[in-house]
């Protein structure tokens, strides 16, 4: 791994062997050809005592990370921050192996969450990502997200991060596929929704295409939430 220091702080050495132990993890998982250069950044003033930020971005063989606020505290919450973040930005690197993503923020976010939390399931105690906790934490935005109207067509985080990843994930297992097989096969479309909900029928079958279809197009806002990411999940919105 190649970490290139335009720190205004020294990162903490923690988060630096963390990242270099999980990046290599993670891309083996994601069976990605090469390590992206990691550019690590880390700015400790004008932040609360006891908050973490991350800002990270990616590219091809990039990818950017800003650690702001108190990360001097090596800890399991802490920890988890980074390889989720990492789990993340890597599974949007993976998406360059399919062609430029410009797919709508929706699935290119969804994709890349559910992409992580997929490779951390995979990872397991070593990864320690705890997935189970950032699935429950995505179906919270989700229902969040559901309780301001239909998903079709939304920018906004809860709605791509959650409701997006929830989507993905219940593609994938409908289909019997990876996530990352069902992307390579959704960025040999047009990317748009329409394709994807006709690679949905195509792969998961007609019933529980037309029920995701009803999860993206129809509003759910006075349905509990839980019970429309279930029935998402069995085909039967
Ligand atoms: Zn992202």
């Amino acid at each position: 791994m190649i970490a290139s220091a335009a720190a205004q702080d020294d990162l903490p050495v923690w988060i630096n062997s963390e990242i270099e132990s999980q990046s290599d993890r993670l891309a083996a998982l994601y069976g990605l050809p090469r390590m992206p250069i990691m550019n690590l950044q880390y700015t400790a003033e004008g932040h609360t005592a006891g908050v973490r930020i991350i800002e990270a971005e990616a590219e091809a063989d990039l990818i950017r990370v800003h650690f702001q606020g108190d990360w001097t505290q090596e800890s399991d919450a802490a920890r988890q921050d980074v390889v989720r973040n990492l789990a993340h930005e890597l599974a949007h690197v993976r998406q360059y192996a399919s062609g430029l993503p410009v797919e709508p923020r929706f699935w290119h976010e969804g994709f890349a969450e559910a992409m992580a939390i997929e490779a951390l399931d995979q990872c397991g105690a070593p990864c320690g990502g705890a997935p189970a906790a950032l699935l429950r934490s995505r179906e919270q935005q989700c229902g969040e997200a559901l309780r301001s109207g239909y998903l079709s067509g939304r920018t906004d985080n809860d709605a791509v991060y959650g409701c997006g990843a929830i989507f993905v994930l219940a593609v994938a297992k409908a289909s019997d596929s990876s996530v990352i097989d069902l992307y390579g096969s959704f960025a040999a479309t047009d990317r748009s929704e329409a394709a994807m909900l006709a690679l949905v029928q195509e792969r998961a079958g007609r019933p529980f295409g037309l029920s995701a279809r009803r999860f993206l197009k129809s509003d759910y806002r006075l349905v509990p939430a839980p019970q429309t990411i279930r029935d998402l999940r069995r085909g039967k919105l």
